[in-house]
């Protein structure tokens, strides 16, 4: 059977119940009071598809309440198909392209992108990247900016720094600072990078002082040619993550605006973490997300 006709993907009452079966690992959780597996189904005519009442506090709730999921105004099985496209494709999919296949405005498949990329979002940061014998490449890129994307008469608009960590066969994470330099940069490495771990970096000056910080720092110089020096001092792995990622920003996500990087680097950095899972794994990875988030538009990942 295709993945696609999964009938969580088509049919709102098995939408409910698969993200039940994610979220509720011990039965229905009250959102208003807290107890767990104390609560009926209503099943009345009148009733909302996935509704329960609580027998504690008598309120009623479904699985979507307190989520990033709960004020979306549309089919809960459309919100998973959205899911499950974004968490599938490598490069990400368009606002443009959800409103087409899902059949929905654009609007709406702009702001339901938004909720899935929160989900997908880590809740709180937990530094501790690399270790002990472990190697973190440190890199930075600029993103966006291009002419194409400028609005007719609008200026074109400025590209977006960008600095990624990632620790080698292990987990990564993105920043969106205002500008690359020794103040951005050292309190960044400093929170999310163990000392214990060997950074590596291209040859800038910004990363001399900082790199005394860690177990040992190892710098390459792009400029002459040496982009791989034997097998360990290269920056590899986070400059395949930037191609990825600007392969995406710049190919589907055209009016990602600076106020949105932060949500774009969340999702790119999600399918990177999650890569060795397979699609389906992926996607309750995401939908395990949904909760405890707000859809804010403040975060903690921009760095001023
Ligand atoms: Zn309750």
């Amino acid at each position: 059977m295709s993945i696609l006709s999964k009938p969580y993907l088509h049919n709102e009452k098995a939408a409910f119940a698969f993200l039940e079966s994610i979220l509720w690992a011990d039965g229905p959780e009250c959102p208003h009071c807290g107890s767990v597996n104390h609560a009926g189904k209503l099943k009345g005519k009148s009733t909302r598809l996935g509704c329960w009442k609580c027998y504690d506090c008598r309120k009623q709730f479904t699985v979507k309440v307190g989520t990033v999921f709960e004020h979306g105004r549309m089919p809960l099985h459309k919100m998973l198909q959205a899911a499950f496209l974004m968490c599938g494709s490598k490069k990400g999919i368009s606002a443009h392209q959800l409103h087409r296949t899902l059949e929905i405005t654009y609007k709406s498949a702009w702001f339901l992108a938004h909720r899935i990329r929160e989900a997908m979002r880590e809740g709180t940061l937990p530094g501790g990247l690399g270790g002990q014998n472990k190697v973190v490449e440190v890199d930075e890129t600029y993103v966006g900016g291009k002419a194409k994307n400028a609005k007719r008469g609008a200026p074109i608009p400025e590209k977006e720094p960008v600095i990624s960590l990632v620790e080698r066969d292990g987990r990564m994470r993105s920043f969106h600072v205002l500008s690359v330099n020794r103040d951005t940069l050292a309190p960044i490495l400093r929170t999310q990078i163990d000392r214990k771990s060997y950074l590596m970096t291209d040859e800038s000056r910004l990363y001399k002082g900082i790199g005394k910080e860690f177990a040992g720092h190892g710098s390459v110089n792009h400029s002459i040619d040496e982009y791989v020096r034997g097998n360990f001092w290269h920056t590899n792995t986070v400059e395949g993550y930037f191609s990825i990622l600007k392969r995406g920003i710049t190919g589907v996500y055209q009016h990602c605006s600076q106020q949105h990087l932060k949500r774009y680097l969340a999702e790119f950095d999600f399918r990177y973490n999650e890569r060795k899972v397979t699609d389906s794994e992926r996607t309750v990875k995401a939908l395990e997300g949904i909760r405890g988030k707000r859809l804010t538009y403040h975060g903690s990942s921009m760095v001023a």
